[in-house]
């Protein structure tokens, strides 16, 4: 499942074009076609298509999980969650619907003989076309990369929350981006059992974990993601894995055998050494 810096590699690549693409910023929508109606969560495919029509992508960014492209008058929003992927193609051939493959969901016909193509097999990407980005996204906490997020700050939202880190971490509405992978890698990181209440660190510690989840963000967005148990392409993250999916293995900073528990219905994977439960 694509976490931020999955996301954060698509963004760049729509915006800047790169990795065998072509950059949306400045392209006028020329049409638009639903395949699989659930994927658009609002309006309706009709809809969708008249008012997009004409109107021109501004930019293309990020806010946790969430792709945004800003258009002349409202917004699309993008949520990738289990399987889904975007790809820029030459639309040339017969227009919109020519030539899609099986799972594509929904096709948005550019200037410049491109279209840009939601695939998504497991059909749980949802699509928003919307005058007020907000009304979607409005529960979403603070990236974790925003500067709002000083270590004071984030030490007075986790003793506020009383909640376990690794479930408090997963929660988009606490920090947005976060999911299985980097918060397990950031803990590691920051020498901290998964388990622990939120409430039960000081400030040092707070700040350390702060660094932590940025360090390993950053990690992750330098080597474009992870591909692991997703179809994304061409990230290599998975191979600096530090604990995750790395059960029975020697932890990377003390040599102590990587364990593996279930927190919240999620795999987590910990060095007991390294993150004493305290
Ligand atoms: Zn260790």
């Amino acid at each position: 499942m694509p976490e931020l810096p999955e996301v954060e590699t698509i963004v760049r690549a729509l915006r800047d074009g790169g990795r065998g693409g072509e950059a949306l910023p400045g392209r006028q929508i020329q049409g638009a076609r639903v395949l699989w109606e659930r994927t658009l969560a609002t309006p309706d495919s009709q809809e969708f298509a008249e008012r997009i029509t004409g109107q021109l992508i501004k930019t293309v960014e990020r806010r946790g999980k969430f792709l945004l492209l800003p258009l002349s008058t409202d917004t699309l929003l993008i949520h990738l969650r289990m399987s889904g992927d975007l790809r820029v193609e030459p639309s040339e051939l017969n227009g919109v619907e020519a030539d899609l493959k099986p799972h594509d969901r929904a096709v948005v016909l550019l200037q410049g003989g491109l279209r840009l193509v939601f695939h998504d097999p497991r059909k749980f990407g949802r699509i928003w076309f919307v005058a007020d980005p907000n009304s979607v996204l409005a529960n979403l906490g603070p990236d974790p990369f925003s500067p709002i997020l000083t270590p004071q700050e984030f030490h007075q939202r986790l003793i506020s929350k009383k909640r376990q880190l690794k479930p408090l971490l997963l929660d988009q509405s606490f920090m947005a981006g976060l999911g299985n992978i980097y918060t397990d890698e950031a803990l590691h990181m920051a020498g901290l059992h998964p388990l622990i209440a939120s409430d039960q660190l000081n400030i040092g510690q707070a700040e350390v974990l702060l660094i932590a989840i940025r360090k390993v963000l950053e990690e992750g967005i330098r080597r474009n993601g992870a591909s692991i148990d997703w179809v994304y392409r061409g990230g290599d993250f998975q191979n600096s894995f530090r604990v995750y999916q790395r059960t029975g293995e020697a932890c990377p900073v003390c040599g102590q055998t990587i364990q593996r528990m279930t927190v919240g219905q999620r795999g987590t994977h910990y060095c007991p050494n390294c993150q004493p439960r305290g």
